[in-house]
């Protein structure tokens, strides 16, 4: 409806008055504009839309860094949004729920879901969804559809995980929430506690169906040809570890960004089998020479592995239990250098360009090189 705005004298009020009508009464047609989302994960069995109310948007994401989170997906930490209450997922056949794995333990008031195939975490749903940010590529183009509201938790790890290398994104200044929590009742979630003494380091996904040691590089290692630019000249009793923003990573973790450490498979307790399958794990493969193994029963990411690298497991460093936190730095020297920002670009950049920033300034401040397979 289009208005004469040509009023004069008496008319005035008429326009007024109509003009408070329909903004009265529009307000209802406000209430029901809404935005169709659609999320799919990597291999697409997990396809569905989300229709929210206009006036919910752009939708919260906070980054939690719960060690529920960090061990069930394998990532630094969850990237979740809430939907608003009565929202629901609408499958898009031949999807559907059957297509997803549950996950709920003593800890846990909501269930939570991922894909049954490639093992992305889809979300969380107690009396209302708690969904991945992760997997909206639909929708990468659109403005406005998310906010990045807070870092969640993040007294969890103590070095603070990525809580540590941004704390704003499109100039948006984060909160950082603890929910009254302390360090100890977070960290109770832990099945079994880092031990600062332990000669290895623990890696173990949320249920525990996927359990292993990783060891340091041994003098062996490091003396063979192999080492060359698998461990750092700068510190060669570490692992080399990476962020990755590739879009693999991100729809087979569902999160926004998840991090790697290098290890040479021969370093790996008990002895990984060809195929890495060990425990509770699954494999899927996105491509013909990659490999990524995912725990079936929590779904957390734990190996990639490509071809071209036989001999190198590039380990999930969200299951990784190191004392001194989820940046592991007793264990790793890190490339600054963000892996496949290009990535991470075209489907966020606000966040992409906040943690490529970040880890160049949080790295250059610890001293970790920009590239450390050739520093
Ligand atoms: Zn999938
Ligand atoms: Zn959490
Ligand atoms: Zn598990």
């Amino acid at each position: 409806m289009t208005l004469n705005t040509n009023f004069c004298g008496p008319c005035t009020f008429i326009h007024i008055a109509l003009t408070r009508f329909l903004l009265h009464h529009s307000s209802s047609f406000v209430r029901m504009a809404s935005k169709t989302l659609t999320a799919s994960c990597r291999c697409n069995s997990v396809h569905f839309t989300v229709t929210i109310p206009t006036e919910a948007l752009p939708l919260k994401i906070h980054l939690c860094h719960c060690s529920i989170c960090r061990y069930s997906h394998g990532a630094p930490c969850a990237f979740h949004a809430p939907l608003p209450p009565g929202v629901e997922l609408q499958f898009i056949v031949p999807s559907g729920y059957d297509k997803m794995t549950s996950y709920r333990h003593a800890a846990s008031v909501a269930t939570g879901y991922f894909c049954s195939t490639c093992g992305c975490q889809i979300g969380g749903f107690e009396s209302q969804w708690t969904i991945s940010t992760s997997i909206f590529d639909a929708n990468r183009e659109d403005e406005g559809i998310w906010k990045f509201n807070a870092h969640m938790l993040p007294d969890s790890a103590p070095d603070g995980g990525l809580t540590a290398v941004f704390s704003a994104v499109d100039g948006h200044q984060m909160e950082t929430e603890n929910l009254g929590l302390s360090p100890q009742a977070i960290a109770g979630s832990d099945s079994k506690r880092p031990d600062r003494e332990s000669k290895d380091l623990l890696a173990q996904c949320h249920c525990t169906g996927v359990s292993f040691l990783i060891a340091r590089p041994s003098e062996e290692f490091i003396a063979s040809p192999q080492s060359k630019g698998l461990i750092s000249p700068s510190d060669k009793r570490k692992w080399l570890a990476r962020m990755d923003l590739g879009d693999d990573s991100r729809l087979v973790s569902g999160a926004n960004v998840i991090s790697w450490m290098s290890v040479s498979a021969d370093h790996i307790t008990p002895r990984l089998p060809k195929d890495l399958l060990i425990g509770s794990a699954k494999a899927y493969c996105p491509t013909k020479d990659t490999l990524l193994v995912f725990c079936g029963t929590c779904g957390a990411t734990v190996f990639s592995h490509s071809e071209k690298r036989p001999e190198i497991v590039d380990v999930a460093m969200g299951i990784v239990r190191a004392p001194e936190g989820a940046m592991a730095e007793d264990w790793n020297v890190w490339a600054t250098k963000v892996s496949r920002p290009e990535n991470g670009i075209r489907y966020q950049a606000g966040f992409a360009r906040a943690l490529t920033e970040g880890m160049q300034r949080w790295g250059a401040e610890r001293g970790h090189p920009q590239d450390p397979g050739l520093a």
